[in-house]
């Protein structure tokens, strides 16, 4: 479903992916950790071209990205994009749009679907999420369990293949993170295929089967998620998972 090979990714002199190899089968969800600044979100942001990696090779469905030298083309990366959603540390809900305007947003905008037919989808989903009787609250009256639940409803909307996750919770008082845990985990049951950036090892254990630990920019491990929490085979795993109790 996504298959990532020797990912390469620098920021002018700095090698933030150092030859990243990652697979996400259909319907499963894996927890990416690591310390921060090891290249958690510019993974997921390759996933969907908001960066080019400079080297590697990148299959999602039936596309396939080799990267070299010449960037994808725009064709290629509006695809690619189609394909992905993406939830932010920060929700990044359009401030001027009602929560129903934000879910409807693309699929008015990228995909011209009519107004009547994107209003029913965006409802489908405000519901799937627990929000249909906040349709037409502004970002700003919400907390910010219900923003990301909004945000996570947006990125749905065009039924991606996959939804990238980076931090979902990290913004959120634990209260309010679990509304959202709770969401990601019905979407994990629904067969929903993710890939989540995270720090919170109750999301990560909640949602995810598959992990991977990544430590500037290489996957130190990876496997079942439960494995990789309870009993690392490597000794720096073991190190950054205590970290987080
Ligand atoms: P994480 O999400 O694991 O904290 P990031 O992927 O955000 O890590 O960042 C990895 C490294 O890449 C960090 O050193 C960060 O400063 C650097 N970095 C990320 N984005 C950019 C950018 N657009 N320009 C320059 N450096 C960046
Ligand atoms: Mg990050």
């Amino acid at each position: 479903m996504i298959r990532l090979t020797n990912i390469e990714k620098s920021f002018g002199p700095l090698a933030v992916l150092r030859g990243v190899s990652l697979t996400v089968a259909e319907g499963s969800v894996t927890a990416l950790i690591g310390p921060s600044g090891s290249g958690k979100s510019t993974l997921l942001r390759c996933v969907n071209l908001l960066e080019i990696p400079e080297a590697g090779e990148l299959v999602l469905g039936e596309e396939t990205v080799r990267f070299t030298a010449r960037p994808p083309d725009r064709e290629t990366i509006r695809r690619v994009r189609l394909q992905t959603g993406m939830v932010f540390q920060n929700f990044q809900l359009f401030p001027h749009r009602t929560a129903l305007g934000n879910v409807m947003e693309s699929l008015l905008v990228v995909l011209k679907w009519p107004e009547a037919k994107a209003r029913a989808r965006a409802m489908e989903l405000l519901d799937k999420v627990g929000l249909a009787h906040r349709a037409d609250a502004w970002p700003a009256q919400l907390s910010g369990g219900q923003q990301q639940r909004v945000a996570i409803a947006r990125a749905l909307a065009s039924s991606p293949r996959v939804l990238l996750c980076d931090e979902p919770t990290s913004a959120l008082d634990p209260e309010l993170a679990l509304e959202v845990v709770e969401v990601l985990t019905q979407l994990a049951r629904e067969g929903t295929t993710m890939m989540i950036a995270t720090h919170d090892l109750r999301l990560a254990a909640s949602v995810a089967q598959e992990a991977a630990l990544l430590e500037a920019g290489e996957i130190v491990e990876s496997g079942p998620a439960r494995e990789l929490f309870t009993s690392p085979r490597q000794e720096r795993t073991r190190r950054f998972i205590s970290t987080l109790r």
